[in-house]
């Protein structure tokens, strides 16, 4: 395997051929943001959370999927990439129902944590009909509350990729799209057990464990 050689923010960087921009900026600790991404998963670029600049191109380059090639010249904080980054997040956070300040599974959720993080301010879009879903809790291993779903699609990844399993898919479409079990049914213990790993995957409080019956979680 040969190496290739970019410039990240002013830093040279050597990596290995096929590596990818956002593995190529961790090598020297350049951290670049992500919500949908995950080292074990198969990386989708879904939520353009990480893009960065490279000189010479368009348009911004989503570094989980990029792969480094030699020479090229990156910038991972630009004004335009921070721009970017923020009117995503800003986005993503519009789109969420419910109030995410009383919530208790607030702590779990890197969209917020990524959105203070940028300091953004309040999120400038308002959307006319934000998506809304009823929150589930039938199952005894997955609590979802579908209205704090960004569609970064990683709980279908672990659940394909690492459980070996295929509960989840996407349905509908554009604005409308959702994660759904089969055709939009509930999560039942007929087709979900309890490996839980979707939940370690999700980047919000969009899946979750479930109180334990009578009290505390
Ligand atoms: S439920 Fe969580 S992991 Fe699945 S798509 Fe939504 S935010 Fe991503």
């Amino acid at each position: 395997m040969s190496d290739v050689k970019v410039r990240i923010d002013g830093r040279e960087v050597t990596a290995h051929e096929g590596m990818t921009i956002l593995e190529a900026a961790r090598l020297v600790d350049i951290e670049i943001p992500t919500l949908c991404h995950s080292p074990d998963l198969i990386p989708s670029g879904n939520c353009r959370v990480c893009v960065v600049e490279i000189e010479g191109a368009r348009t911004l380059a989503g570094a989980c999927h990029t792969p480094a090639a030699d020479g090229m010249v990156i910038q991972t904080r630009s004004p335009k990439v921070l721009t970017s980054r923020r009117a995503t997040v800003e986005l993503l956070m519009a789109g969420h129902t419910g109030e995410c300040v009383t919530d208790v599974h607030t702590d779990q959720c890197d969209l917020r944590k990524l959105a203070d993080h940028l300091e953004g301010g309040a999120p400038r879009f308002l959307m006319r009909k934000p998506r809304w879903y009823p929150i589930e809790e039938a199952n005894p291993y997955v609590r979802r509350d579908m209205s704090k779903c960004i569609l970064c699609r990683k709980c279908i990844g672990a659940c394909q990729e690492i459980a070996k399993k295929n509960v989840y898919g996407i349905a509908y479409r554009g604005f409308a799209s959702k994660v759904v079990v089969d055709f939009d049914d509930p999560l039942t213990t007929e087709v979900c057990r309890d490996c839980g790993i979707c939940i370690d995957y999700c980047p919000t409080g969009a899946l979750s464990k479930p109180a334990k019956r009578g009290g505390v979680q």
